[in-house]
This record gives C-alpha cells, structure tokens and sequence, in this order.
C-alpha cells in the first residue's frame, strides 16, 4: 500500500497524521515521493492477525523499509502503532482490516461499472462464518440497498438457508463484483477480473469452511469453467482447497417454481457435504 493511501486510511480513521520538523505532508507530496521500494502490501502483513503475531509483521515490515530508507518516516511509524496497538486484539484488528477492505471496495474504479453504480455492494454477514455464499452480481434493489440478495431472489436464498437450519446472520454472502451491471447484463470477463482480487480477498479473511456457489455464472466464474449448471450440480469442488457447491440462483426458481425440488436437493448435498467436514 502507498503513502497516500496509508494516509488517506489513517485520516479516515480519525487517527492524527502530523509531521513534525518537516513541512506539512499533503497527498499530492506523498505521492511524489512514494518509490517502489515503499510498496510494502501491508494488508497482507496484517491479514493473518489471527495466526502470526502482529508484532512480528510490523517488525518485518520495518526491517523491509529500513533496507531502503536510513529511516522508516514518521507515517511509516504511526500506522504501525496503530497496528501494533491493536495486535492484543486481533477481533478488532480484523474488524479494521474489514473495514479497510471495504472502503477499498467503495474507492473503486478498475472498470466501467463505476460510471452507473449507485454504490458498491460489498457483502454482508457474520465475519466468523463458517457458511460462505458467493453470487453473480448486485442487481437493482442490492445497488440501491448496498446489501447482496435483498431483493425477492434474495428473500427466497435467506428462505432456502431456513431450509436447511441457517439464519441469514450467521452465514456471509458477497457476489463476484462489486457493482451492479447496467440492466442486470451478464458480468464481462474484465469486470469478473477486476474485480476478483476483492473476493479473494474477501475468501481469505473469512476463511469459510463451506462456499456456496449461487448460480450458474458464479459457479462458472469462480470454477473457471464453461460447463452447464447441470454437470456442476452434484459435485464437490474445491476452490482454494475450500469446498465448494453449486446451487440453483433463487432467480432463476422464481422463474420456474418447478425446480424447487432440484435446489432443495443442492442445499441437501451442500448441508451433507459440511456435515462430514465437521466429523
Ligand atoms: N443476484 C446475485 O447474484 N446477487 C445479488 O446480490 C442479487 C441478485
């Protein structure tokens, strides 16, 4: 992450940004001087708060900037403290790393799509869920809302979880991208690019046990596939070593009540599948 944006992060969260002995930093400033060698990913340090010890990342980080510089600058230092300030708490620290992911997320401008959202839709859920669903794109209600499957397909996804004993608040739901394609087109292989490095980010934080793909083009997407929702039914697959299921998109049943009796069988399978992963 560059100066600018470490700074813009640090503003955003109410944190002081001050120099002293030096003249005041604008953005503009920083980013004159941001160099290649201060590319260090700090959301990657961070991620694994949970695991290695916070401490431990920024005393990397640090030792990585001091191959560079005589001297990490004192924004270096004061988004570290903040770091290491919350390193005795890592469900806050990850509450942070969320947060940060998602203002990102809002920031966007990688493809098209920006020009006609109303807002991004990031995802909504529990952030310990063990229950990942993945679906295509926002669509009308879900840009106007800024919440994935609000709309009558997403009543009935939040039904079919009842189904098989699931609240709504206890699973995590996102989509492939971020911001909703104008008349609900299909997703362009650009915007799905894009726009993954968000998911997978989304995926690495949750750590879900379980990932539900909702629809034909998720599953195609996320299994990189051009077979029929047919063949993808049925099976386990793995996406980054997670099991992953393919289910009938809730819009789709609306449109043919008829194959209600095939998504209860998917969410059968998928509730099967889980089920074994916890013995
Ligand atoms: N369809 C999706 O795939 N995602 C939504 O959020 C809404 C409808």
């Amino acid at each position: 992450m560059d100066k600018a944006t470490r700074l813009q992060y640090l503003e955003a969260m109410g944190i002081d940004v001050w120099v002293s002995r030096h003249p005041p930093i604008t953005v503009q400033a920083l980013q004159a001087v941001d160099d290649e060698s201060n590319h260090v990913e700090w959301a990657d340090d961070c991620r694994d708060a949970g695991g290695r010890a916070m401490s431990g990342a920024i005393a990397e980080h640090r030792e990585a900037h001091r191959s560079h510089h005589d001297e990490p600058s004192e924004i270096d230092e004061r988004w570290a403290s903040f770091h290491e300030a919350h390193a005795t708490h890592p469900a806050l620290a990850n509450e942070q790393i969320w947060k940060d992911l998602q203002h990102q997320v809002s920031l966007c401008r990688a493809c098209s799509l920006c020009e006609t959202r109303t807002q991004t839709v990031f995802g909504v859920g529990n952030k310990q869920a063990t229950w990942m669903l993945i679906g295509e794109a926002p669509g009308q209600n879900e840009d106007l809302q800024g919440e994935p499957f609000v709309g009558k397909a997403g009543q009935l996804l939040t039904e079919m979880l009842r189904a098989i004993g699931l609240k709504r608040e206890e699973v995590y739901i996102a989509n492939m991208l971020k911001c909703r394609p104008p008349n609900n087109r299909d997703p362009e292989s650009e915007e799905v690019a894009a726009c993954n490095h968000f998911l997978q980010r989304q995926i690495e934080l949750l750590q879900p046990k379980i990932i539900l793909a909702v629809g034909r083009i998720a599953a195609q997407n996320l299994l990189k596939t051009q077979q029929p929702l047919a063949k993808l039914r049925g099976v386990r697959h793995q996406l980054d070593g997670i099991p992953l299921i393919v289910i009938h998109h809730p819009a789709y049943l609306l449109r043919s009540l008829l194959e209600k009796a095939k998504a209860w069988s998917d969410l059968q399978f998928a509730l099967s599948v889980y089920q074994k992963l916890e013995k």
